[in-house]
């Protein structure tokens, strides 16, 4: 094992969490980093096992102190990775899992140019803020401003995506494990240098359908943002 650090981002809405979910289930040597935040806790979340919930000076003694790989403020409230946590799972021989915003994976990138950027996406606007909708129901309040907002703001990051080396279109579930799965394993075997099998191959040919740079996902892309993108009238 090297200790590959994995960046994901995603737009709210987008079905990460059930994602990182079932990687981190299936994928062995692999350990998620849990972020500091300023937010509320939610419903069942535990402090140390979501996040580790601190208050605003807690956070800025933190920073001040040097000991975040990144930083961000998203939604008003503070997120941040401690380095720890990579020197750990490299202590530890495994790689390590980042669920962090844009803002975040353009922190780490900038500083870890072998960081591994994969960017979870809806496979249209209208699919997003089905989802989006139907989770405010099960949560029992539905706003349509806060649906406004997070479509808004998934616009806004999806365009961000040139920083991530694969995109993910999240369509269909069991798919999108099976290439998130590939992604991560191909990234291994790639950079152990031993002699690959074929079966080794093949799953790096399947991740490499997802890099950022191919016709297909840039054909993909285009079909997103366009579906993001306000039909003029008139
Ligand atoms: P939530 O509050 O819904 O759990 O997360 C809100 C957003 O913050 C998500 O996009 C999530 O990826 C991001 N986030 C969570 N932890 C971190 C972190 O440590 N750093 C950064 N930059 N973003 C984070």
């Amino acid at each position: 094992m090297s200790g590959i650090l994995y960046i994901i981002s995603a737009p709210s809405g987008s079905g990460k969490s059930t994602l990182v979910n079932e990687l981190r289930r299936i994928v062995p040597h692999l350990e998620f980093s849990i972020s500091y935040t300023t937010r509320n806790k939610r419903g069942s979340e535990r402090d140390g096992m979501e996040y580790y919930f601190i208050s605003r000076p807690e956070f800025e003694k933190m920073i001040g102190e040097d000991e975040f790989l990144e930083h961000a403020e998203v939604f008003g409230n503070y997120y941040g990775t401690a380095k720890r946590f990579l020197r750990e799972a490299e202590a530890r021989g495994n790689d390590l899992l980042l669920d962090i915003d844009v803002q975040g994976a353009a922190q780490v990138k900038s500083r870890m140019k072998n960081a591994v950027g994969i960017l979870v996406l809806p496979p249209s606007r209208q699919v997003l803020e089905k989802r989006l909708r139907n989770r405010s129901i099960s949560e029992g309040s539905v706003s349509d401003e806060v649906i406004e907002r997070r479509l808004h703001g998934a616009r806004k990051e999806i365009e961000n995506y040139p920083q991530y080396d694969y995109i993910l279109v999240n369509d269909r579930l069991e798919d999108s494990v099976d290439l998130l799965e590939s992604i991560v394993l191909s990234e291994r075997v790639k950079r152990s240098g031993k002699v690959l099998t074929p079966e080794e191959i093949r799953m790096i040919g399947t991740a490499e359908q997802c890099l950022q740079t191919t016709e297909n996902t840039s054909s993909k892309l285009k079909e997103i943002l366009a579906s993001f993108t306000p039909a003029t009238t008139g």
